[in-house]
């Protein structure tokens, strides 16, 4: 199977129509920078030089809310990276938006244009949740957003977030599902942070709302992952992209980061299938086929399984079992 490549574009955030609660890139102005046409060019050409010929490329437009801007807008960013689609330096093209941005002439335009994935934030799909969040459309939009999507034979993402206000793990168990039901092919999930400058920094500051804990948000995000693995629905990101300010602290205010988060969900669902061996046995070795690409996760951030397993067996030993 051939590796994907992704060539990220950034699209500068245009006017949001709702605030969201936990987001601080809120623009209240519809002036936003159009990237010219040399950067798009010299980011594109840059990835290119780095990704080995033979792996399949595509151009994703991150950061904004894609349809939201003017056709011409959107036309301006499609048309720039036509030529690299037809030249076959590109296979696709990838973008993410807001399930209220999407109707006929605006999915016409996009496919004419040879975009192949759309990405929608549902973040939730209980309305009490979305209701509190701020986001400004409801469950019917993302399942009305979902079907049009599909019906125009696009590829389906959607994005979801755990831990934001009024969520709880049966809401997010039946948000996974429902993602599985409209018909999703890969999502992303977010753990919900208090990032400063957001309404949410005030809720959590007058003691209206509280984090889950990162051990709360590694559960929430175990019970998501199980569903979406059952239906067939890649998991592209489980954590945000750890930023400077995420880092360095001069952008959080609390809630679940951490900068390994996946890897720590990773070796959280190992340790429960491993839960069967941490007790005394008459065994003083163990050793435990895994497949190749779980490797690392299975020993644990840190090795942490791995030390785990050394309180009950002298010697402890994993090696992958490549068997197709
Ligand atoms: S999260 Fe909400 S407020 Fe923030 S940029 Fe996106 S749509 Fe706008």
């Amino acid at each position: 199977m051939k590796t994907h490549y992704t060539i990220p574009i950034f699209i500068p955030e245009k006017a949001c129509p709702f605030r969201c609660i936990y987001c601080n890139q809120y623009n209240i102005t519809n002036h936003h920078q159009i990237i010219d046409l040399e950067e798009i060019n010299s980011t594109i050409q840059q990835y290119l030089r780095t990704f080995p010929q033979d792996g399949m490329k595509r151009i994703a437009f991150f950061g904004g809310t894609f349809t939201g801007m003017s056709l011409e807008e959107q036309n301006y960013y499609l048309d720039a990276v036509q030529p690299y689609l037809q030249s076959g330096k590109i296979e696709s093209i990838q973008l993410s938006t807001r399930p209220d941005y999407i109707n006929e002439p605006i999915l016409e335009n996009l496919k004419k244009h040879g975009v192949r994935i759309i990405e929608l934030g549902a973040q939730s799909l209980d309305e009490e949740v979305l209701q509190f969040s701020g986001r400004g459309h409801t469950v019917k939009d993302v399942e009305k957003a979902s079907q049009l999507i599909n019906s125009y034979g696009f590829t389906l993402g959607l994005q979801m977030m755990v831990g934001l206000p009024f969520d709880t793990i049966e809401k997010t168990k039946k948000t996974a599902r429902q993602i599985v039901d409209f018909g999703a092919k890969c999502t992303r999930i977010y753990p919900t942070l208090v990032i400063k400058d957001t309404f949410l920094e005030k809720l959590y500051k007058n003691g209206h709302y509280q984090p889950l804990t990162i051990e709360q948000a590694i559960d929430y995000s175990i019970a998501a992952m199980e569903i979406f693995e059952a239906g067939q629905v890649t998991v592209l990101r489980v954590g945000l992209h750890p930023s400077e300010g995420l880092i360095n602290g001069t952008q959080l205010v609390a809630g679940p980061f951490h900068v390994s988060f996946k890897e720590l969900v990773m070796t959280e669902q190992w340790h429960r299938r491993f839960l069967p061996f941490l007790q005394p046995s008459d065994c003083s070795e163990i050793a435990i086929a895994v497949p190749h690409e779980q490797l690392n996760a299975a020993i644990g951030y840190e090795a942490r399984n791995k030390k785990e397993l050394l309180q009950y067996y002298n010697k402890v030993e994993f090696f992958t079992d490549d068997i197709e």
